[in-house]
């Protein structure tokens, strides 16, 4: 077939054609095995059996056909610009375009130049009708091929993530990929130096923050950003889209999205697209995760109920003070209570059974118990109330502080509404600096207290 298409092109063009330049393409992904160098010495050949005289040589190499199309690609622009040649060789069609609209524009764009496409392996002959059609055939099972290849390529890369390998693409936050420890390539794992500020994330959001605090939360800290850090990025790269990626990441309850890749600057994800197993059962690698699966659902369900126009004032509420974010949980459900507001005033309430403490009389309370009972308590290199004096307009060192010296912190049920009351406070220091105490149980603690 090919010998006969061959033939009848040659017999057409010979009249016409005695100077041609040569194309040859390499895609970076080397999906195919023909080089540069094989793909123009064949195309030499061929020029040189029909007596041509080859006044060009133009090559695109690590460019794909299906990216780029022809006019984008630096090699095939340069062809177009140089003029007096009759005819472009090329060895396959598939070196031009994989595209048939790509293929038809490359032809027409030669066909103003008063040139015709010679292939040497593919029967193409563009100068007659005929021809023409058989090469528009040929390109639609060029762009057939490229389907396949991706599907070849789709298909692999949910092989490497069923058996715990990192596909490629864009790593999320908070992990880096290494070697795989059991095998060949490369798997996740936590990026120490992250991680925590992933974790720390997600349990604000569980918490109820708003996305956008966070995000601003994270720029004040100045955690590090996501991706390859730019030098001349001057500008916070936490912003609301960082942020909501993070949380609707699978990776973190430790399951596999289906493409790592995508979702980043917002874009519509299916946070529950991850691999399953046979019956179809979520994967779960726990070295992965910082919540468990129950955590990410709910965390979905927050983020989609925000996503509500209904929802959007209580997402666009005023930000309150991230002193008390996951410090005090509720007495009844022993969840972390909520920040929020009530009519203009800004409180904590519980998710689960509403009960609600104000915090206008709650953050100074706290802050002086703080002080009083703890402020002598050695925190680095001073003590509790010096740290405390330094950071005093920093809401969230101010948190960081408490933390330090907090065992648990409970709020009960008020009697009157959201009124605070020194009687809901149930509150335990840590035992200072004895470490043999640091594993006592919140649940003794707290019957104890009692
Ligand atoms: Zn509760």
């Amino acid at each position: 077939m090919a010998v006969v298409g061959s033939a009848l092109l040659s017999m057409n063009l010979m009249k016409q054609v005695c100077r041609c330049v040569l194309y040859a393409r390499l895609s970076v992904t080397k999906e195919e095995s023909v080089s540069i160098a094989r793909q123009l010495q064949s195309c030499r050949s061929y020029a040189q059996a029909r007596g041509w005289e080859v006044v060009g040589e133009f090559v695109d190499d690590g460019v794909s056909a299906t990216a780029n199309r022809p006019e984008e690609r630096k090699g095939w622009a340069a062809l177009l610009a140089t003029g007096g040649f009759d005819a472009v060789v090329i060895w396959k069609v598939d070196r031009l375009a994989r595209r048939v609209l790509d293929f038809l524009h490359a032809d027409e764009a030669l066909q103003r130049r008063g040139a015709g496409l010679v292939a040497v392996e593919d029967p193409i002959d563009m100068t007659s009708p005929q021809g023409r059609a058989f090469a528009v055939m040929l390109a639609v099972f060029g762009e057939m091929e490229a389907e396949a290849m991706r599907a070849r390529v789709r298909a692999a890369r949910s092989a490497l993530l069923k058996v715990g390998r990192w596909p490629g693409g864009g790593i999320p936050f908070g992990y880096l990929s290494v070697a795989n420890p059991d095998g060949p390539g490369r798997v996740l794992a936590k990026d120490a130096e992250r991680i925590h500020w992933l974790a720390e994330v997600a349990a604000m959001a569980l918490c109820g923050e708003a996305v956008n605090a966070i995000a601003r939360w994270l720029t004040t800290e100045g955690a590090p950003v996501p991706g390859e850090r730019k030098v001349s990025q001057s500008d916070p790269i936490w912003n609301r889209q960082t942020v909501y990626g993070l949380l609707r990441n699978p990776i973190l309850a430790g399951m596999r999205p289906h493409n790592p890749g995508r979702g980043r600057q917002g874009a519509r994800v299916d946070p529950f697209s991850v691999v399953r197993d046979d019956v179809g059962v979520p994967v779960i690698d726990e070295s992965l995760a910082v919540i468990t699966l129950d955590e990410f659902t709910q965390l979905q369900q927050l983020l989609d109920s925000r996503d509500l126009p209904q929802a959007r004032k209580h997402g666009e509420r005023v930000t309150t003070s991230p002193f008390l974010s996951c410090v005090a949980r509720c007495d009844d459900c022993d969840v972390f209570l909520c920040r929020g507001t009530n009519q203009g005033r800004p409180v904590l309430s519980c998710p689960q059974c509403r009960q609600t403490i104000g915090r206008t009389a709650l953050d100074p309370y706290l802050a002086e118990r703080l002080l009083t009972e703890r402020g002598g308590e050695p925190l680095g290199d001073s003590t509790v109330r010096d740290c405390w004096n330094v950071v005093k307009y920093n809401e969230s060192a101010k948190r960081d502080i408490l933390l330090t010296q907090l065992d648990f912190l409970y709020i009960r049920r008020g009697v009157v509404g959201r009124y605070f009351d020194e009687e809901r406070i149930i509150l335990a220091w840590r035992r200072s600096a004895d470490p043999a105490h640091s594993g006592i149980g919140d649940g003794n603690c707290h019957t104890w207290l009692e």
